[in-house]
């Protein structure tokens, strides 16, 4: 499993050169594993190598893996579905898709029963796509500001899924949008918000995101290699 460990410095030799074009400090950016698919074994291994934050895009697999899996945090990084928060509300320190009323209901309803303030990013569709889970752009402030009915949730930040391409210049675009709605959000008094957090940037696209103002980004083949969905 030697080429976890030299993917995960290779990624950590890139943040730095980024940041260090563009005049940020490497250690603002949290690298977040994506171990969907990944079994144990491959897991606790880049733990091992320095791994500390770890996504998954569904609930099931967080329960099957969580008690082999130590010392790291959990994201939830996938679409949740409100059936399913009341098997995670105690074991993720981050849930990146907060996208719809009905869900901040459920999880302030369970954050409520566990005593626990539940953190959260939004998440937006910034390109507008049909495929895509999130709030829409221009609706992102009204729907955060909502959110304070609801003070079992803390809302911590945004998330975003860019659309793919092959050339990631071409999403430069939607990351630049999103880091001037977080900024615009950071400029309100809300109480029931800290916004710390901007994750977007995937395999493909980190690097544009880092540029554009993610301190979170989200790998998954970059460090285990492709995944097998079989
Ligand atoms: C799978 C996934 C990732 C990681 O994708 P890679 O291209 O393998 O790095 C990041 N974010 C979300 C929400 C994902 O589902």
């Amino acid at each position: 499993m030697h080429y976890i460990q030299d993917n995960i410095s290779y990624i950590k030799n890139e943040i730095k050169d980024i940041c260090r074009n563009i005049g940020r400090s490497p250690d603002e950016i949290r690298l977040i594993a994506v171990t969907k698919t990944i079994n144990i074994d491959r897991i606790n291994h880049s733990i091992m190598e320095g791994i500390t934050d770890i996504g998954e895009n569904k609930v099931q697999e967080i329960l099957e893996k969580y008690d082999h899996i130590h010392d790291v945090k959990w994201h939830l990084i996938g679409h949740l579905q409100k059936n399913k928060v009341k098997y995670i509300i105690d074991k993720v320190a981050l849930i990146h898709s907060l996208d719809s009323i009905s869900l901040a209901q459920e999880i302030n309803k369970r954050g409520q029963q566990h005593g626990i303030i539940m953190d959260v990013l939004v998440q937006v569709n910034v390109a507008n796509e049909e495929t895509k889970f999130g709030i829409e752009a221009e609706t992102v402030m009204d729907f955060i500001a909502e959110l304070k009915s609801y003070p079992s949730i803390k809302v911590k930040g945004l998330m975003t899924i860019a659309p793919y391409e092959e050339e990631p210049e071409n999403v430069r675009i939607y990351f630049r949008k999103l880091k001037n709605i977080f900024d615009e959000i950071k400029t309100k008094d809300f109480s029931h918000i800290d916004m710390q957090f901007l994750s977007m940037g995937m395999t493909n696209d980190y690097r544009v995101a880092i540029e554009e103002g993610a301190n979170m980004i989200r790998i998954g083949t970059g460090i285990f290699g492709a995944r097998n969905y079989r």
